[in-house]
Protein backbone atom coordinates (compact mmCIF):
# COMPACT_ATOMS: atom_id res chain seq x y z
CA UNK A 1 0.00 0.00 0.00
CA UNK A 2 1.16 3.37 -0.79
CA UNK A 3 0.27 6.56 1.31
CA UNK A 4 -0.15 9.95 -0.14
CA UNK A 5 0.48 12.83 2.06
CA UNK A 6 -0.54 16.48 0.83
CA UNK A 7 1.17 19.88 1.29
CA UNK A 8 -0.06 23.18 0.33
CA UNK A 9 2.86 25.39 -0.42
CA UNK A 10 3.77 29.05 -2.05
CA UNK A 11 1.61 32.03 -3.17
CA UNK A 12 -0.33 29.93 -5.23
CA UNK A 13 -1.36 27.14 -2.73
CA UNK A 14 0.33 24.67 -5.31
CA UNK A 15 -0.39 20.80 -3.51
CA UNK A 16 2.97 19.31 -3.25
CA UNK A 17 2.47 15.51 -2.69
CA UNK A 18 4.82 12.61 -1.20
CA UNK A 19 3.64 9.12 -2.08
CA UNK A 20 5.55 6.73 0.13
CA UNK A 21 5.36 2.65 0.22
CA UNK A 22 5.35 0.49 3.12
CA UNK A 23 9.16 -0.11 2.61
CA UNK A 24 9.48 3.52 3.10
CA UNK A 25 10.92 4.67 -0.15
CA UNK A 26 9.00 7.70 -1.42
CA UNK A 27 8.96 9.68 -4.11
CA UNK A 28 8.49 13.80 -3.70
CA UNK A 29 5.69 15.29 -6.63
CA UNK A 30 5.58 18.66 -7.49
CA UNK A 31 8.18 20.90 -4.77
CA UNK A 32 6.44 24.06 -3.95
CA UNK A 33 8.22 25.05 -1.16
CA UNK A 34 8.93 28.43 -1.34
CA UNK A 35 10.57 28.99 1.62
CA UNK A 36 12.64 27.45 4.41
CA UNK A 37 9.79 27.17 6.39
CA UNK A 38 7.97 24.95 3.86
CA UNK A 39 10.77 23.11 2.61
CA UNK A 40 11.38 22.31 6.82
CA UNK A 41 7.88 20.67 6.78
CA UNK A 42 8.53 18.68 3.82
CA UNK A 43 11.80 17.10 4.99
CA UNK A 44 10.55 17.15 8.65
CA UNK A 45 7.53 14.44 7.38
CA UNK A 46 9.91 12.47 5.41
CA UNK A 47 12.70 12.30 8.78
CA UNK A 48 9.65 11.19 11.19
CA UNK A 49 8.59 8.80 9.05
CA UNK A 50 11.95 7.74 7.99
CA UNK A 51 11.43 8.03 4.76
CA UNK A 52 13.76 7.41 1.95
CA UNK A 53 13.07 9.46 -1.53
CA UNK A 54 13.94 8.08 -4.95
CA UNK A 55 12.59 10.13 -7.35
CA UNK A 56 11.77 14.06 -7.76
CA UNK A 57 8.73 13.86 -10.10
CA UNK A 58 6.95 17.07 -11.98
CA UNK A 59 3.16 16.60 -13.27
CA UNK A 60 4.73 20.20 -15.78
CA UNK A 61 6.73 22.80 -15.43
CA UNK A 62 4.77 26.18 -14.18
CA UNK A 63 6.44 27.96 -11.93
CA UNK A 64 4.65 26.92 -8.70
CA UNK A 65 4.99 23.36 -9.30
CA UNK A 66 8.80 23.50 -9.37
CA UNK A 67 9.76 26.28 -7.20
CA UNK A 68 11.21 24.29 -4.49
CA UNK A 69 12.83 21.93 -7.12
CA UNK A 70 16.17 23.52 -6.33
CA UNK A 71 16.05 22.90 -2.29
CA UNK A 72 14.52 19.90 -2.66
CA UNK A 73 17.67 18.81 -4.18
CA UNK A 74 20.25 19.66 -2.26
CA UNK A 75 18.60 18.12 0.90
CA UNK A 76 17.99 15.03 -1.69
CA UNK A 77 20.72 14.97 -4.21
CA UNK A 78 17.55 14.37 -6.79
CA UNK A 79 16.83 16.38 -9.69
CA UNK A 80 13.99 16.89 -11.21
CA UNK A 81 12.43 14.01 -13.79
CA UNK A 82 9.76 15.50 -16.40
CA UNK A 83 8.55 15.45 -19.88
CA UNK A 84 10.85 16.51 -21.98
CA UNK A 85 8.32 19.05 -23.65
CA UNK A 86 8.30 20.63 -20.43
CA UNK A 87 11.70 21.92 -20.89
CA UNK A 88 9.33 24.74 -22.62
CA UNK A 89 8.55 26.54 -19.35
CA UNK A 90 11.63 25.19 -17.09
CA UNK A 91 14.20 26.70 -18.87
CA UNK A 92 12.47 30.27 -18.09
CA UNK A 93 11.66 29.77 -14.41
CA UNK A 94 14.20 32.70 -12.88
CA UNK A 95 12.66 34.91 -15.68
CA UNK A 96 8.76 33.99 -14.61
CA UNK A 97 9.69 34.07 -10.48
CA UNK A 98 11.17 37.50 -11.56
CA UNK A 99 7.60 38.31 -13.05
CA UNK A 100 5.80 37.13 -9.91
CA UNK A 101 8.11 38.89 -7.68
CA UNK A 102 9.17 35.24 -6.21
CA UNK A 103 13.08 34.48 -5.87
CA UNK A 104 15.14 31.24 -7.68
CA UNK A 105 18.41 31.90 -8.30
CA UNK A 106 18.99 29.38 -11.34
CA UNK A 107 16.66 27.34 -13.77
CA UNK A 108 16.21 23.75 -12.29
CA UNK A 109 17.94 21.12 -14.33
CA UNK A 110 16.15 17.85 -15.05
CA UNK A 111 17.83 15.03 -14.08
CA UNK A 112 16.14 12.96 -16.75
CA UNK A 113 13.22 12.96 -18.90
CA UNK A 114 9.87 10.77 -18.59
CA UNK A 115 7.27 9.48 -20.85
CA UNK A 116 4.03 8.20 -21.38
CA UNK A 117 3.53 4.42 -20.68
CA UNK A 118 6.71 4.38 -18.08
CA UNK A 119 6.35 3.24 -14.94
CA UNK A 120 8.09 4.37 -11.65
CA UNK A 121 8.72 1.48 -9.52
CA UNK A 122 9.48 2.09 -5.76
CA UNK A 123 8.69 -0.88 -3.43
CA UNK A 124 5.82 -2.57 -4.61
CA UNK A 125 4.06 0.70 -6.16
CA UNK A 126 4.34 1.18 -9.58
CA UNK A 127 2.56 5.11 -11.21
CA UNK A 128 1.73 4.87 -14.54
CA UNK A 129 2.55 8.01 -16.70
CA UNK A 130 -0.09 9.72 -19.11
CA UNK A 131 0.84 12.10 -21.08
CA UNK A 132 -1.92 14.97 -20.53
CA UNK A 133 -1.11 18.19 -22.55
CA UNK A 134 -3.80 21.31 -22.55
CA UNK A 135 -3.16 23.21 -19.92
CA UNK A 136 1.06 22.29 -20.69
CA UNK A 137 3.10 20.90 -22.93
CA UNK A 138 4.74 18.58 -20.76
CA UNK A 139 2.04 17.63 -18.57
CA UNK A 140 2.10 14.13 -17.40
CA UNK A 141 -0.34 12.16 -14.47
CA UNK A 142 0.91 9.50 -12.27
CA UNK A 143 -1.91 6.55 -12.14
CA UNK A 144 -1.45 4.32 -9.31
CA UNK A 145 -4.12 1.54 -10.85
CA UNK A 146 -3.46 -1.06 -8.18
CA UNK A 147 -4.90 1.27 -5.74
CA UNK A 148 -7.12 3.28 -8.04
CA UNK A 149 -5.71 7.11 -7.81
CA UNK A 150 -4.50 9.15 -9.78
CA UNK A 151 -2.23 12.59 -9.43
CA UNK A 152 -3.46 15.24 -12.27
CA UNK A 153 -0.88 18.02 -11.81
CA UNK A 154 -3.17 21.25 -13.23
CA UNK A 155 -5.19 18.67 -15.73
CA UNK A 156 -8.12 18.24 -13.80
CA UNK A 157 -9.85 20.00 -10.56
CA UNK A 158 -12.42 19.62 -8.07
CA UNK A 159 -15.44 20.79 -10.42
CA UNK A 160 -12.92 23.30 -12.85
CA UNK A 161 -9.82 22.39 -15.24
CA UNK A 162 -6.83 23.87 -15.65
CA UNK A 163 -6.59 27.14 -17.38
CA UNK A 164 -5.26 27.13 -21.00
CA UNK A 165 -4.47 30.71 -21.54
CA UNK A 166 -1.10 30.08 -21.17
CA UNK A 167 1.46 29.83 -23.45
CA UNK A 168 0.93 26.33 -25.46
CA UNK A 169 -2.43 25.82 -23.77
CA UNK A 170 -5.53 24.57 -25.54
CA UNK A 171 -8.79 23.61 -24.40
CA UNK A 172 -9.60 21.23 -27.07
CA UNK A 173 -6.49 19.21 -26.31
CA UNK A 174 -7.17 19.87 -22.69
CA UNK A 175 -10.79 18.09 -22.83
CA UNK A 176 -9.15 15.11 -25.17
CA UNK A 177 -6.62 14.58 -22.62
CA UNK A 178 -9.56 14.75 -20.02
CA UNK A 179 -11.63 12.15 -21.79
CA UNK A 180 -9.25 9.91 -23.42
CA UNK A 181 -6.84 9.49 -20.66
CA UNK A 182 -8.24 10.40 -17.26
CA UNK A 183 -12.53 9.66 -17.67
CA UNK A 184 -11.46 5.85 -19.51
CA UNK A 185 -10.55 5.58 -15.87
CA UNK A 186 -12.92 3.69 -13.00
CA UNK A 187 -15.36 6.08 -11.57
CA UNK A 188 -14.10 5.56 -7.95
CA UNK A 189 -10.52 6.67 -8.85
CA UNK A 190 -9.13 9.55 -6.67
CA UNK A 191 -8.06 12.04 -8.14
CA UNK A 192 -4.95 14.59 -6.47
CA UNK A 193 -4.96 17.30 -8.18
CA UNK A 194 -2.43 20.74 -8.20
CA UNK A 195 -4.64 22.74 -6.13
CA UNK A 196 -7.62 22.27 -4.26
CA UNK A 197 -9.21 19.23 -2.86
CA UNK A 198 -9.48 15.80 -4.33
CA UNK A 199 -12.03 14.57 -6.40
CA UNK A 200 -13.00 11.67 -8.00
CA UNK A 201 -13.47 10.80 -12.15
CA UNK A 202 -16.75 9.68 -11.58
CA UNK A 203 -18.17 12.71 -9.63
CA UNK A 204 -16.21 15.06 -12.13
CA UNK A 205 -17.57 13.25 -14.78
CA UNK A 206 -21.51 13.55 -13.41
CA UNK A 207 -20.43 17.30 -12.39
CA UNK A 208 -17.63 19.17 -13.81
CA UNK A 209 -19.43 22.53 -15.37
CA UNK A 210 -16.65 22.65 -18.03
CA UNK A 211 -16.42 18.84 -19.17
CA UNK A 212 -20.62 17.94 -18.79
CA UNK A 213 -21.29 19.56 -22.32
CA UNK A 214 -19.13 18.10 -24.95
CA UNK A 215 -19.09 21.65 -27.07
CA UNK A 216 -18.92 23.78 -24.13
CA UNK A 217 -17.19 26.67 -24.93
CA UNK A 218 -14.64 27.64 -22.44
ZN1 LIG B 1 0.09 24.82 -14.13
Amino acid sequence: MAGVRKFTFNPFQVNTYVVYDDNKECVIIDPGCSDGVELLQLMDFIKEEDLKPVHLLLTHTHIDHVMGCNAVEEMTGLGPELHEAGMVFLNHSTDTADTYGLNLDRNPEPKGFIKEGEVIEFGTTKLEVLYTPGHADGSICFLNRDEGWVIVGDVLFQMSIGRTDFPTGSFDVLKQSIFEKLFVLPDDTVVYSGHGPETSIGFEKANNPFLLDENAMY
